[in-house]
């Protein structure tokens, strides 16, 4: 019998708008080109026998925020937080410690302890509505009335680049490099709008809901998904790559793939088509795992217990070394954002970390000596701690997940012109112009995250009378 809906994908996003459809009664056929469910949930051996690595998402702060995972409640995901949120270390002075608790971190900034409870705290403060206005930018909203003066004060200083926002709210190194390390996460430019509301919404969440891990791998979160699609009677297979839109008989078709994807898939009208080639994909990444003997021996020991850790020193530093990768330059010293989930998880077969660096858009140069060398600046002697290593450019994450084009892991430059203009400008840009066919992947609002809000959106779209 053919299926009421067809999925094609099954990154988060693809995952969720699959088992809403299959919840609201839908008949579903998910159909994963991979021969493993998850997209960005995916976890593997990379390096040696019984180490499990995250290819994709680790650090579950948008899930755990995200409306669509609240609505979802899903059995048998375990969260596990490290004992410090996020670190960042510095040459020549102790590392900032960003915990749950806003007033803790506060207390380690000195003098701009103030400062951080006046912007992060804040936010975190304004809770999960604002999180929701954020993660829907373009409705439908159920929060209060007091949200959106709350989202409007947000909205005041988020709008700011990161440079200038962190120069003129903090007058210490050590608070302008812990914005600029959170701000950083949105590979843009930190002299572009908005880049201090990547970095505040992300702070924030670590003392709203924290910066958790899935205990035993992000898989097992896209494998609990599954399994829900699977005893709502819906059908997931892998290892199904769709070329046409054409080789699916269903009257909804929901797609988790990137628009230069959609393109090829169908004949779509012109002027759609030429609003779609506008948008402009995002810089690439260069991600590498390791498996370790011990833990990194960092120089300051406070940052062995956190769950990520920014590395690239001051707000200049970072600010210059993501300049470079917009300018489609390669950073000698290059912010590194990197995650040892055994601060949190030690069911992960021993310590396993990953790290990654920002690149220009489909870049062939190996960045493993510039980010371990970031590393050892920290941590003297990491180097002698590894085991094996597995390294990740942009041909390889695109090769493993077709949404990654040139090792983009936005969907797309998640730029102010292209938040809510993602991909086309429209009060429901998750509808294409073929009847019955939606969009859902990172490339529509609200963008990258492990947060299935895409989905959220295509499959209430597509439940509508
Ligand atoms: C290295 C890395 C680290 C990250 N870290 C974090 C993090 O810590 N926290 C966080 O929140 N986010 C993180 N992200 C981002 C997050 O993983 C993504 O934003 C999210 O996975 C996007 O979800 P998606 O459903 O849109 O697409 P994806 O997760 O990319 O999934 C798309 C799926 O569709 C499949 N597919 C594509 N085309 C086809 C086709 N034609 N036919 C069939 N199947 C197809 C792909 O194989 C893939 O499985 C990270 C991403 C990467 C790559």
């Amino acid at each position: 019998m053919s299926p009421d809906a067809a999925v094609v994908g099954s990154g988060p996003n693809g995952l969720v708008a699959a088992v809403l459809l299959a919840r609201a009664g839908r008949r579903v056929l998910l159909l994963e080109a991979a021969d493993q469910f998850g997209g960005g949930l995916r976890s593997g051996e990379l390096t040696l026998p019984g180490r499990v690595h995250d290819l994709g998402a680790t650090v579950m702060a948008m899930t755990l925020a995200s409306p669509a995972f609240r609505e979802l409640r899903l059995q048998g995901v375990e969260f596990a937080h490290p004992p410090v949120a996020a670190a960042h270390p510095f040459d020549d002075r102790p590392a900032v410690l960003v915990h749950r608790d806003a007033h803790r971190t506060a207390e380690g900034l000195g003098r701009d302890a103030g400062a951080w409870l006046a912007t992060v705290g804040a936010t975190a403060r304004a809770g999960l509505p604002l999180v929701e206005l954020l993660l829907k930018p373009l409705g439908p909203w159920t929060v209060p009335p007091s949200a959106f003066a709350r989202a409007a004060r947000f909205g005041a200083m988020g709008a700011l680049p990161a440079t200038t926002f962190a120069r003129r709210a903090f007058g210490t190194v050590e608070g302008r490099a812990a914005i600029a390390g959170m701000a950083a996460h949105s590979m843009l430019d930190l002299r572009s709008p908005i880049t201090a509301g990547y970095g505040l919404l992300l702070a924030s969440l670590t003392h709203l809901v924290g910066w958790p891990l899935v205990r035993g791998g992000s898989q097992v979160l896209a494998d609990a998904l599954v399994a829900e699609l699977r005893s709502l009677g819906g059908e997931a297979v892998t290892g199904h790559r769709v070329r046409r839109l054409a080789e699916l008989d269903a009257p909804t078709i929901v797609l988790d793939v990137t628009p230069r994807q959609l393109m090829s898939m169908a004949d779509l009208p012109g002027g759609y088509l030429r609003r779609l080639r506008r948008f402009r994909p995002g810089p690439g990444v260069f991600k590498l795992d390791w498996a370790l003997d011990g833990p990194v021996p960092w120089r300051d020991p406070a940052v062995a217990g956190a769950g990520t850790v920014h590395l690239g020193g001051t707000l200049e530093e970072i600010a210059l070394s993501e300049a470079e990768t917009a300018a489609g330059r390669h950073s000698p010293r290059p912010y590194v954002l990197l995650v040892q989930p055994y601060a949190a998880d030690p069911s992960r077969g021993g310590h396993t970390l990953w790290a990654y660096c920002h690149v220009p858009n489909g870049s062939a140069v190996d960045m493993t000596d510039a980010v371990e060398s970031q590393i050892e600046r920290y941590a003297p002697g990491f180097r002698d701690r590894v085991l094996a290593r597995h390294a990740m450019g942009p041909a390889v994450l695109e090769a493993a997940n077709p949404n990654l084009a040139g090792g983009d892991i936005s969907g797309g430059l998640a730029s102010l012109g292209q938040f809510v203009r993602r991909p086309v400008w429209s009060p429901a840009p998750w509808r294409t112009p073929l009847p019955g066919v939606f969009l859902c992947s990172s490339s529509t609002p609200p963008g990258p995250g492990a947060h299935g809000m895409g989905g959220w959106q295509a499959a209430r779209l597509a439940l509508r009378p």
